[in-house]
């Protein structure tokens, strides 16, 4: 059986902290707020994975009042929601993601995203699929006010 998962995410925008995107560092004079280093589309592609198998949302799992994921790494969370499918008889087939960004420039660094997410999540690059989207200066992303990203997976299971 093949199941279908999809991930939503949003995040603010606040100064003094790095902007960091599918696990790449990006050059920028504010980064994301969060509990974790606020990875919004690596956030995304674990509540898609976890909505695959209808194992509830990324803060059910790592909740923002425990101090071990203060900080963390999206990527290593990345890896802990892939056991749990795993776990579950569930193989991950592909990803396609895409973060809506008003600014700095993505396009040049979705190639670097897609293969440290195919790494934390153990599939090939071929199978990683990074978009970036501009919201052309309307709403909140076009403000620069935060950040959102989206992603659909699909997820073989043989249980
Ligand atoms: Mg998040």
């Amino acid at each position: 059986m093949t199941r279908v998962g999809f991930g939503f995410d949003l995040h603010p925008l606040a100064a003094g902290r790095p902007l960091v995107l599918g696990g790449v560092t990006v050059e920028s004079d504010r980064g994301l707020a969060g509990h974790s280093d606020a990875d919004v589309l690596s956030h995304a592609v674990g509540e898609a994975l976890l909505g695959a198998l209808a194992l509830g949302d990324l803060g059910r799992h790592f909740p923002d009042t425990d101090p071990r994921y203060r900080g963390i790494s999206s990527l290593r969370l990345l890896r802990s929601v892939v056991d749990l499918v795993t776990a579950r008889g569930g193989r991950l087939v592909n990803v396609d993601a895409t973060v809506l960004a008003q600014a700095p420039r993505l396009a040049p660094l979705l190639p670097e995203m897609a293969k440290r997410l195919a790494d934390a999540l153990g599939l090939e690059t071929d199978r990683v699929s990074v978009k970036a989207k501009s919201p052309e200066g309307l709403g909140l992303v076009g403000r620069q006010e935060g950040m959102a990203a989206m992603a659909v997976v699909s997820v073989e299971v043989t249980a």
